[in-house]
């Protein structure tokens, strides 16, 4: 048959790297545009993948609905939890919890939302503890679970990142992707500064129209190639280092991640239904390298799988993630930190994205300059709800903490502070991950309790505001009884095959590899 392309027409697609980033990418494009394109996905075995990131944000559904993806087999694969918030320990003051529910908190008026009414309570003294008037909340409370539609909660995912990388491998094999073992040894640029090929250390050329860079914190080809600046964000996020160990299970897992606050940054703990994943995320001015495994360990439950091994990060973002035929994706586009779980989130945006940006006939500046813009704008959303959680801070135990609680923040995020302490409102911006409610559990819940409220709220007399509240608690109480255990429910539902029956475990990145992982 005929080529009726147009000449400059994109047809093959190579992806280089196969983590998270990688994976996903490959699924959703062969799943949408395969019979398109021919998608090639240069990986090494040897080189491995980052082998954290287990933690995920409701959104995620979407994207596997686009996958077609079903639940219980892939959280079987996947050896997954479900996952309704984050505990924050610690964040407020030493002793001091609170949790981020995914959930909605009570009902909202068409003036005001609902914490509006709930500190119009808390002031008459009618009020239980704001979370009291959620459902995701409470579960977490209990460790409880269901499925809609008797519970419709909103919820997302703990899992094994190495095998969700195979399962996602699986789908796009299956769908036509060609994956290409081995190491990329050389990067190579036509004469117009495109790039054209990989070229392997087996001394093989994966040429293509257009390359997604997915090769991690190296950055091979946006940064190392294409030399595209990576603009540093420690001014606002001093967390620069890692340290994750897996850890044998103790105990039942519960529906969130834990967060824990330390001296020297934070710790997360992360149950899967075969192990635990933890890690300590801190600034390498507050505790060393050679510190940090110790100090990990001696703040895990459980018999370590591996020897711990550290991971060095920049918090930041490339400046231009897209760049000529090049597309960053994952870790060598930016990274803000692993709190809230938005990487893999912002993996999927990506992916979405350039499905629809998709330059079929030619590259065009507008679609580029398009999609650097709508990145850079999810990144400044989300990088201001991180760095609230270190600023609202009432800690003043360590240098660290002091810092973060003294230091200039963005203007974006000083005003959403100030706009919810003196008013207690909250707006979501056009296209903004984090939804009102999630800004006012994290605000309250580190101690930004507002001065005021919308004047609406005291329409309600006493007896109404008592029955309003009352009534909330009531229903999501009975609903709370009807649901099973978290964890009776995940062996129910997706209890996945012995662990010894699938891959290993990542194995540790040698410490000599260490420096690669700062961004190019
Ligand atoms: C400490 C930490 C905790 C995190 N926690 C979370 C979390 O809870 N939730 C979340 O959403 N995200 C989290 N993230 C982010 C998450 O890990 C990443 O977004 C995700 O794993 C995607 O990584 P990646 O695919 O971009 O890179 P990688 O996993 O590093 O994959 C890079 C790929 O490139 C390949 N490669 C590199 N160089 C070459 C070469 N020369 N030749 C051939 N192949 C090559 C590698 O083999 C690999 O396949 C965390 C990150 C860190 C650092």
């Amino acid at each position: 048959m005929q080529d009726t392309s147009p000449p400059n027409a994109i047809r093959r697609v190579v992806i280089a790297g196969g983590g998270t980033a990688g994976w996903m990418v490959a699924a959703l494009m062969s799943k949408l545009m395969g019979r398109q394109l021919d998608i090639r996905l240069v990986e090494s075995e040897e080189i491995g993948t980052v082998g954290v990131g287990e933690a995920t944000i409701p959104a995620l559904h979407l994207f596997h609905e686009m996958l077609g993806i079903n639940e219980a087999e892939f959280m079987s694969a996947t050896q997954a939890t479900f996952k309704l918030g984050i505990r924050f320990e610690g964040w407020h003051s030493p002793g001091v919890d609170y949790i981020h529910s995914f959930g909605k908190t009570g009902k909202d008026h068409w003036s005001a939302d609902f914490q509006h009414f709930w500190l119009a309570a808390q002031r008459r003294g009618l009020a239980r503890p704001y979370g009291d008037y959620c459902l995701e909340h409470r579960a977490c409370e209990t460790q409880r679970f269901g499925h809609a539609p008797d519970n419709g909660l909103n919820y997302a995912y703990h899992l094994d990142a190495s095998r969700y990388a195979s399962f996602l491998r699986g789908m796009s094999e299956r769908a036509g992707v060609t994956r290409v073992e081995g190491k990329i040894r050389e990067v190579e640029q036509a004469p117009s500064g495109d790039i054209a090929a990989l070229r392997m250390e087996n001394g093989t050329r994966v040429e293509g129209d257009l390359f997604i860079d997915c090769t991690g914190f190296r950055a091979l080809l946006i940064g190392q190639t294409l030399g595209v600046p990576y603009e540093d964000w420690r001014h606002w996020l001093p967390c620069d280092r890692a340290v994750a160990v897996q850890t044998r299970t103790v105990r039942e897992a519960p529906p969130f991640t834990r967060a824990i606050a330390h001296p020297f940054g934070w710790q997360w703990r992360i149950p899967l239904q075969h192990r635990v994943g933890n890690g300590l995320v801190y600034s390498s001015q507050a505790l060393s390298d050679a510190e940090a495994p110790g100090t990990l360990l001696r703040h895990v439950e459980g018999d370590a799988l591996m020897q711990p091994r550290v991971i060095q990060f920049q918090p930041g973002q490339r400046t231009r993630v897209w760049e000529r035929n090049c597309i960053a994706v994952g870790l060598s586009s930016g990274f803000i930190e692993p709190l809230e779980s938005t990487s893999i989130h912002l993996i999927q945006r990506a992916a979405i994205r350039l499905l629809r940006l998709f330059p079929t006939d030619a590259l065009r500046a507008v679609d580029i300059q398009e999609f650097n813009r709508q990145t850079a704008h999810d990144l400044a959303d989300i990088r201001d709800f991180i760095i609230l959680h270190y600023h609202v801070t009432q800690r003043d135990d360590s240098e660290f903490w002091r810092h973060v609680r003294h230091m200039a923040i963005p203007e974006t995020l000083q005003h959403r502070i100030e706009l919810f302490a003196q008013t207690g409102r909250v707006f979501r911006p056009a296209d903004g991950l984090f939804a009102e409610n999630s800004w006012v559990q994290v605000l309250m819940g580190q101690g930004v309790m507002p001065t005021a409220y919308h004047p609406v709220a005291d329409r309600m007399g006493q007896a109404e505001l008592s029955a309003f509240l009352g009534g909330i608690r009531d229903d999501l109480e009975r609903r709370l009884q009807r649901m099973p255990k978290h964890q009776d429910y995940v062996q129910r539902y997706c209890k996945a095959a012995p662990p010894d029956a699938h891959r290993p475990s990542p194995q540790p990145v040698p410490q000599g590899e260490l420096a690669q992982h700062a961004p190019a």
